[in-house]
C-alpha cells in the first residue's frame, strides 16, 4: 500500500466480517463498517468544504466516533489535526489557531454525513496528519505526517514484533494510551489496520478494569506508559488475572525502571517485553530493545528499527557519547510553520533529537538524558535519568524527579523530588543507597518528599518545569 487509504480499502475488500475497532462499553465496526462509515464522513466532510490538505481538528474522546473521523478525513484528502483533549483551553485554542483547521470536530459536534466519498489523488508523500509534540521542553510544535511516515512505522513495528502483515484477527491490540500521540495512533491503530487486526480501545485509561479487559477481549498486544504498568501490576485485580495470552508487551514514551521490567516479565510469562523509543517527529519508533536484552540491558532503548540510521554529535570528548540524530523515510521533513524550530532541529537532513544518548559496543543506544534536562554541577555532567533510576530502586520510593537546584557557586545541584506511600521517608537510607551505586557528585543535595504522585502527562512523561515550579527544597 502507498497510502493509508489502500490499507483500510484492502482490509474491507480482503477481509470484511472482521473485527476493526471496539470501543469498550461503545459500538463494535468490522472492515466493512468501517470503510462504508468512513467514506460517508468523508463525503460530509466535503461538504464541509474539506478539500485536499485542509486541516479538520479532532476533539473526540478516544474511541469509535474518533476513529471514524480519522479515517474519513484520510478518506476526504484533509489533514487530521490529532488535538490532545487533555489540553487547557487556551492550549487547544493555540493548537486550533496554529493548524488553521478548517472544521474542528468538538464532542458537541456529530460526525459529519454526506454522500461516500474516497479521495483519489493521495500520494505516499502527502501529509494525513499533524501531531503536536508533548510542549515537554517548551511550546508544543506541530509535526507533519506523510502517509509514508505512517506506512513506515508500521512495517518497522511489525518487523520488530516478529509478526506478519497478514496476521489478520490474531492481532488485537489494547489502546489505552491516547490517540491523539503517535503511540496510540501510529503503533497501535494504524499497525492493526495494517496487518488486518482489532483496535480495543479504552476511552478512559481504567487500570481497575485493565486486566479484565485483557482476558474478555483476548488481548495480545499491550502498548503503554510505564507509569501505567507501575499502577497495573500493584492493583489487585490484576493478582488472579489470566494474561497468559498477551504476547507482546511494549513499554515507552518515558525511561523505565529496571525493577520495573524485571516484575513485567515475572507477571507476562509468556510475552515479549518490548522498550521502544521514539518521539513524535519519527512517527513513533526510533529503537526497539529486543526481548532477549529486556532484562540485562533493561537501561537500554535497543537497536534502530529498520528503516532508520542513526547517529551521535557528540558533545565531549568520549565521542561514544552524544546528541542523537537520526533520518529516514518516518522522520518528519520539518515542522509546521516553525521554521526557527527547523533551523534548530534539522540539519543536513538529520533530526536532532534533543536526547543525549551513550551507545554501547552492542551498538545499543542508551538515553543518558534530555540535553535540556542535564544538570551541571559545578562542570560535571549529571543525568536526571541515571539518578531517578538509582533513586526508583531505594527503599521505599515510589517515584522520583531530579531536577537542578540553582546555587551561586556550583550553578547547579542535584534536587531529587521524591514519593512515598506515607509522604515521609528515611532520607539517610535513600542516600545511603545513592552513595553506593553513584559517583559522589551526583548523589542529590536537596530532596522534597510527598505522598501525592507526581505529574505526569497523558504520555506518561514527567511534567519537569511543573515541578520545578513548585517544589520547596529541604537539605538532606
Ligand atoms: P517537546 O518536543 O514538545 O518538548 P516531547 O519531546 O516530550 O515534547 P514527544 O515527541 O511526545 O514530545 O516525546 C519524545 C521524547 O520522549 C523523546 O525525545 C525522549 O526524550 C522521550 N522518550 C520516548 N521514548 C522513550 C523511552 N523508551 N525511554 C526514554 N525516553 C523516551
Ligand atoms: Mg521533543
Amino acid at each position: 500500500p502507498a497510502t493509508l487509504v489502500d490499507v483500510v480499502r484492502e482490509r474491507a475488500l480482503s477481509a470484511p466480517k472482521d473485527e476493526a475497532v471496539v470501543e469498550l462499553g461503545g459500538r463494535r465496526l468490522t472492515y466493512a463498517q468501517l470503510w462504508d462509515e468512513a467514506c460517508r464522513v468523508a463525503g460530509g466532510l466535503r461538504e464541509q468544504g474539506v478539500t485536499k490538505g485542509d486541516r479538520v481538528a479532532l476533539r473526540y474522546a478516544a474511541g469509535v466516533d474518533w476513529v471514524l473521523a480519522f479515517w474519513g478525513t484520510v478518506l476526504a484528502g484533509g489533514v487530521v489535526v490529532a488535538v490532545n483533549t487533555r489540553m487547557a483551553d487556551a492550549e487547544v485554542q493555540f493548537v486550533l489557531d496554529d493548524a488553521a483547521v478548517r472544521v474542528d470536530l468538538t464532542p458537541d459536534t456529530p460526525l459529519p454525513i454526506g454522500e461516500p466519498y474516497v479521495a483519489d489523488d493521495l500520494t505516499a508523500r502527502d501529509v494525513a496528519a499533524f501531531f503536536y509534540t508533548s510542549g515537554t521542553t517548551g511550546r508544543p510544535k506541530g509535526v507533519p505526517t506523510t502517509h509514508e511516515a505512517f506506512i513506515t512505522n508500521a512495517e518497522n513495528m511489525i518487523r520488530c514484533s516478529g509478526i506478519s502483515r497478514d496476521l489478520g484477527s490474531d492481532y488485537r491490540t489494547l489502546v489505552s494510551v491516547p490517540l491523539f500521540h503517535v503511540t496510540g495512533c501510529n503503533s497501535q491503530l494504524l499497525v492493526a489496520a495494517y496487518v488486518g487486526g482489532t483496535s480495543v480501545i479504552m476511552p478512559q485509561l481504567d487500570v481497575a478494569t485493565m486486566a479484565d479487559v485483557v482476558v474478555v477481549e483476548r488481548i495480545g498486544y499491550l502498548i503503554t506508559v510505564p507509569a501505567v504498568y507501575a499502577l497495573l501490576l500493584r492493583h489487585p485485580a490484576f493478582a488472579g488475572a489470566d494474561v497468559s495470552g498477551v504476547r507482546v508487551v511494549g513499554y515507552g514514551g518515558a525511561p523505565i525502571a529496571p525493577t520495573l521490567v524485571q516484575q513485567l516479565q515475572a507477571a507476562f510469562p509468556r510475552a515479549t517485553v518490548m522498550n521502544g523509543y521514539g518521539m513524535t517527529e519519527s512517527a513513533s519508533l526510533i529503537t526497539v530493545l529486543p526481548d532477549a536484552d529486556a532484562v540485562a540491558h533493561a537501561d537500554s532503548v535497543g537497536y534502530a528499527v529498520p528503516s532508520v540510521d542513526i547517529g551521535i554529535v557528540p558533545i565531549g570528548d568520549d565521542r561514544s557519547v552524544g546528541e542523537l540524530v537520526v533520518r529516514g523515510a518516518n522522520v518528519t521533513g520539518g515542522y509546521w510553520q516553525r521554521p526557527d524550530a527547523d533551523a534548530d532541529t534539522i540539519i543536513g537532513g538529520w533530526l536532532h533529537t534533543g536526547d543525549v544518548v551513550r551507545v554501547d559496543d552492542a551498538g545499543r543506544v542508551h538515553i543518558v538524558d534530555r540535553i535540556k534536562d542535564i544538570i551541571n554541577r559545578g562542570g560535571e555532567n549529571v543525568s536526571s535519568i541515571e539518578v531517578e533510576a538509582v533513586l526508583l530502586s531505594a527503599p521505599g520510593v515510589l517515584d522520583a524527579a531530579v531536577l537542578p537546584v540553582p546555587d551561586d557557586v556550583m550553578g547547579e545541584k542535584v534536587g531529587a523530588v521524591l514519593v512515598s506511600e506515607s509522604g515521609e521517608l528515611d532520607l539517610d537510607a535513600v542516600l545511603d543507597h545513592c552513595r553506593r551505586s553513584l559517583a559522589d557528585f551526583k548523589v542529590p543535595q536537596f530532596a522534597a518528599v510527598s505522598g501525592e504522585a507526581l505529574p505526569r502527562n497523558a504520555g506518561g512523561k514527567l511534567l519537569k518545569r511543573r515541578i520545578r515550579d513548585e517544589v520547596r527544597w529541604g537539605n538532606p
